[in-house]
């Protein structure tokens, strides 16, 4: 990168861009999102080269999850704009005569996007979308351990969008470290909870709102299902949700599986039979499920396995090559709570099944834990269904099915406590990048004399009746007609 100077000047010559106005208006915000919309249409192709380059991502799930997906949700930007940016009446009280009161949607200024490595294009994009639909100038801090995508972004963006007003800036932690450290306006920061501390200490120094999209263990409780239909699409559900979202590597993945115990031997077997299914006798062959993103990820999640303990768990696959940075879809049984294993994120294709007597013990395994960005249970259980909306906490829950809640742009996307704060996608994106101003309006016609000093009871008597909208009372105590029940303290 350039040195710390440069790129001070490069921001201040963004912000007095956005100062200038240029990027406020809705004809240029559309036509930010239509370049994005020509993007992803015409560089399609190479998208999915980096995507396979980076992440042995498969073109159908690079679309599913990252081309199509920033597609549909540019296009609902788009479509939305217009109602997003308008302004909103604010109703106000009775006594507010000849007063009018509006909120107004701003942009905030000049914002910074840092990303991660799973979905390095659909996670840079996504927040871009809602960040220059709210008409902010941007840089976009891709991930480094996704090299091919980061350079794709950062060489391809400035042909299809306002290079005056949209950055992309390359490089690793020291850079993403020096980015962090200048004032920003907001700061959007998808990561490990690790970094997302220390992104928020350092917007801190200048007062800087962040939204912190983070991870952590995302559980899939698994009900005894009564129709063997209903086990067999709970499963396939739960087995793409890890296997087939970037070999785990997904922070809404499912992290772990709990089941009643009576209920695991069959589960398993129909795991075996579908991961059999989705990938193949052999695995390592197909092409369907990514790669670990590199080597040191991959050591990470031997180390893992090493675990002695962790390793006598395993009851079906534990192969990897490091050479291929491939890992086996694998399934552990009761591996111990308190191993890594099961303490940390696993972020890779490995499934835990943990056991439970009954199924609603795994209320308070859930509550035990940080909470996660997601929680899913699949039960025709109206009860259980019940209990888990109301005694648990996650940034988002669904029912009988798993990651779906990523493509709802009328869902807010977001963690809470570990996994994160604030939150985006749709409307909630051009939410999370603007201000939204009150606004009033008066006449100088009309004003109630009694709000102004020198105090008195009688006045004091007017503002207890005006703030219950007690009118009449203020018009009984104007013509000293009511008395104040209790006095000034003090003349
Ligand atoms: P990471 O925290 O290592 O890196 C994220 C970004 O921060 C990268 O762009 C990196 O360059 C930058 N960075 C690294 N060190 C930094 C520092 N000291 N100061 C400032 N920036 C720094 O995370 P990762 O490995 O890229 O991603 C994996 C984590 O992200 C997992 O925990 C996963 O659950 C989480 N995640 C969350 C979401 C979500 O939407 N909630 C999506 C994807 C991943």
């Amino acid at each position: 990168m350039e040195t710390l100077g440069d790129l001070e000047v490069h921001l201040e010559g963004m912000r007095e861009y956005y100062r200038g106005g240029n990027t406020r208006g809705a004809p240029w915000r559309k036509s930010q999102l239509q370049g994005l919309l020509r993007l992803l249409e015409e560089r399609e192709a190479e998208m999915f080269m980096a995507l396979e380059h980076d992440l042995g991502k498969h073109p159908v799930e690079a679309y599913r999850d990252e081309i199509g997906c920033a597609k549909k949700s540019a296009n609902y930007a788009l479509g939305s704009l217009k109602g997003w940016m308008s302004t909103q009446k604010a109703k106000l009280p009775l006594g507010a005569v000849l007063t009018t009161a509006e909120i107004i949607p701003e942009p905030l200024g000049l914002v910074l996007i840092i990303s991660s490595w799973n979905v390095p294009i659909g996670l840079s994009l996504e927040p871009l979308i809602g960040a220059l639909a709210a008409g902010n100038a941007v840089v976009l801090k891709p991930s480094e351990l996704a090299p091919r995508c980061s350079s794709l972004l950062a060489n391809a963006l400035p042909a299809y969008l306002d290079s005056k007003a949209v950055k992309v800036i390359e490089g690793g932690p020291a850079v993403s470290e020096q980015l962090v450290q200048q004032k920003w306006d907001k700061i959007l920061f998808t990561g490990s909870a690790r970094v997302g501390r220390m992104v928020m200490a350092a917007a801190a120094n200048h007062l800087t709102p962040v939204t912190l999209e983070l991870g952590g263990k995302c559980p899939a409780v698994l009900d005894s299902l009564s129709s063997s239909w209903d086990r067999e699409v709970a499963i396939q559900r739960i087995l793409g949700a890890k296997f087939g979202a970037c070999a785990g590597q997904a922070c809404i993945a499912v992290d772990y599986v709990l089941v009643e115990k009576r209920f695991s031997s069959i589960s398993l077997e129909l795991m075996k039979v579908w991961i059999g299914k989705m990938f193949g006798e052999n695995p390592r062959e197909s092409r369907t499920m990514a790669r670990i993103v590199n080597k040191h990820h991959f050591l990470r999640l031997k180390t893992l396995l090493e675990d002695p303990n962790v390793k006598a768990s395993i009851v079906h696959g534990g192969s990897m090559d490091e050479n291929s940075l491939f890992i086996e879809p694998t399934i552990l049984l009761d591996p111990p709570l308190e191993s890594d294993f099961m303490q940390d994120e696993i972020f890779g294709p490995l499934l835990p099944i943990i056991t439970l007597k009954k199924i609603e013990d795994s209320i308070n395994f859930i509550n035990s834990r940080p909470k996660p960005l997601a929680v899913y249970v699949f039960t025709q259980n109206d009860s259980l269904q019940k209990r888990m909306v109301a005694e648990t906490s996650s940034g988002s829950l669904t029912f009988n099915d798993a990651v779906i809640q990523y493509l709802a742009d009328t869902l807010p996307f977001g963690g809470v406590g570990e996994s994160g704060m604030g939150n985006y996608h749709g409307k909630f994106s051009f939410d999370t990048f603007s201000h939204h101003k009150a606004v009033m309006r008066r006449g100088f016609l009309v004003d109630f004399w009694f709000r102004f000093p020198p105090w008195n009871d009688h006045k004091l008597q007017l503002f207890r009746s005006l703030y219950v909208f007690d009118y009449l009372g203020v018009l009984l105590t104007v013509l000293g007609l009511k008395k104040s029940k209790q006095g000034l303290s003090r003349a």
